[in-house]
């Protein structure tokens, strides 16, 4: 290789393999022993900054061999671990091997995919990845969409397609004090908080949002909905979307699609499908039933790096018709060049959301598509969903744990002290605060990582499995943890 300019942070060759299959090496242990560690050392903000060591911006450079081995140190034993078998807080999944050397592959190259010129392969992979993803959900190869870096932003995404789409055409120039008719958005009440934050920052307003009440089976109340919508075009404002969600954050619930989408249909509203979670497992057989509706979404939201174990980030819209993210997203300065080509038109990413450089985050969603197929995703999930099951039924078998839900792959429950007495008697409020404090050791310990729910004002424990490490032994011995951690819990608790 020729370094003219010698420049400093140029490597060798050599140094480079050298480094480079250290670096190999130590990943390859690390995820070989990884069950053996503690999920997180549970070191608080001052004990990792002792650790790190204090240091002003180096003058200087240093060697890169050491300092990848000093980051590979930190980082390795002083992380929480997702891709440990007995992870299963919030919803974050394993990461895929070969994810990680995607990463890899993908910053060797650096296509920046905003545009096809600069990116010509990895755009075409990209284009191939939204259409598998679409195939896997089972929606049809024709919807168009982009890769975004997680759930926030593909929801984002979709929601200014929407608006672009449902709004008075002049909102694009005027803005949206041009229409004095209130755009309003309609979600239940367990949606995630993207909405919110949507509805805020896009200009509407957190009152534009309707939060609409759950049933007992904690869908959205579609005929609550319909209310609503039919007051607020009473009241002359102009209703314009509609968010189902398919798993919903804190349980797994999925809404009556069906029943949004042909609500949506009588009002002319825009139907979102907010699938961060939930969606990839529309491709179990026996679910069918549960995703129907999905084919009627105009745009729909996905998290590959959740339940399809993609490193983060990696985050999907999907849209029925791809002409809504052009017309809201694609501008033409004059200082592109990015349209024409000799071979025909070319799909340029930055027309399609809201990035204009982006990196390459399809590679790692396409290869692990390719290494394990539809059918490889679809034992993995199904696997998932019975271990979710498993913890349940463990749980209501257990003297004392009570299982409070289970849905897709999410099982909440709590820690009821032997001999609490009757359950009418039961002291709701010491009960979470027994939860409440238990989780906190648990999160800390390092034995387990769970995460928390709120379901019906009871404060719970909450596995959520997007793990293909996790086995039914670790179901087995963190039952066990939970038992044991609360009765001492308990005990703490009470003799103080
Ligand atoms: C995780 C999640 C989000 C947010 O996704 P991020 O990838 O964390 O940005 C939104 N909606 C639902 C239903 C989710 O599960």
């Amino acid at each position: 290789m020729t370094v003219n300019r010698n420049a400093s942070l140029e490597i060798t060759k050599e140094e480079f393999k050298n480094i480079g299959y250290q670096l190999i090496d130590r990943i390859a242990g690390f995820l070989d022993t990884i069950d053996e560690k503690p999920v997180t050392p549970g070191e608080g903000p001052q004990a990792l900054q002792k650790i790190l060591g204090i240091s002003s911006l180096p003058d200087n450079g240093s060697d890169a061999k050491d300092i990848i081995a000093n980051a590979t140190d930190l980082l390795m034993n002083h992380s929480l671990l997702n891709g440990h078998p007995k992870f299963m807080g919030y919803i974050t999944s394993s990461p895929a091997p070969i994810g990680m050397l995607a990463d890899l592959l993908a910053a060797s190259v650096n296509p920046n995919v905003g545009a096809h010129i600069l990116s010509p392969m990895a755009t075409e992979i990209e284009k191939q990845t939204i259409q598998w993803l679409a195939e896997f959900i089972g929606v049809g190869p024709d919807y168009g969409g982009i890769l975004v870096s997680g759930g926030n932003m593909a929801n984002f995404t979709a929601f200014l397609a929407a608006r672009t789409a449902k709004a008075p055409k002049n909102i694009k120039k005027d803005g949206l004090t041009s229409t004095s008719k209130k755009l309003l958005i309609y979600c239940s009440k367990t949606t995630h908080t993207w909405v919110e934050k949507a509805a805020i920052l896009f200009g509407h307003g957190s009152k534009s949002t309707r939060w609409i009440p759950t049933d007992a089976s904690n869908k959205m109340d579609n005929d609550l909905l319909e209310k609503a919508i039919k007051k607020d075009l009473k009241d002359g404002h102009q209703p314009f979307m509609v968010v189902g969600t398919a798993g919903d954050v804190s349980t797994g619930v999925v809404d009556n699609l069906n029943g949004i989408a042909s609500i949506c249909k009588t009002y002319d509203l825009w139907f979102h499908i907010d699938g961060a979670y939930g969606i990839p497992a529309a491709i179990v057989p026996e679910l069918k039933q549960m995703f129907q509706g999905i084919k009627e979404a105009d745009s729909l939201a996905l998290d590959p790096h959740k339940w399809l174990y993609s490193p983060l980030e990696a985050g999907c819209t999907l849209v029925k018709n791809p002409k809504h993210l052009t017309d809201t997203y694609s501008s033409h300065p004059e200082y592109y060049n990015f349209s024409k080509t000799d071979h025909g038109p070319a799909l340029n990413f930055y027309e399609y959301g809201l990035q204009n450089s982006r990196g390459f985050r399809a590679l790692k969603v396409w290869m692990a598509l390719r290494q394990v197929g539809r059918n490889g995703y679809l034992k993995m999930i199904q696997e998932d969903i019975g271990l979710s099951q498993l913890f349940f039924q463990l749980a209501n078998n257990h003297e004392e744990l009570e299982a409070i839900t289970q849905n897709l792959s999410i099982t909440t429950l709590r820690y009821v002290p032997l001999g609490y007495g009757d359950k009418s008697d039961w002291n709701e409020k010491y009960l979470n605060t027994l939860n409440e404090t238990l989780l906190d050791k648990l999160q800390l310990g390092g034995q387990v990582f769970l995460s928390n729910a709120i379901v019906n004002h009871k404060y719970c424990l909450r596995g959520c499995i997007v793990n293909f490490r996790t086995s039914i032994k670790d179901i087995e011995e963190i039952i066990e943890i939970i038992a044991r951690e609360g009765k001492e819990m308990h005990q703490k608790l009470t003799t103080k």
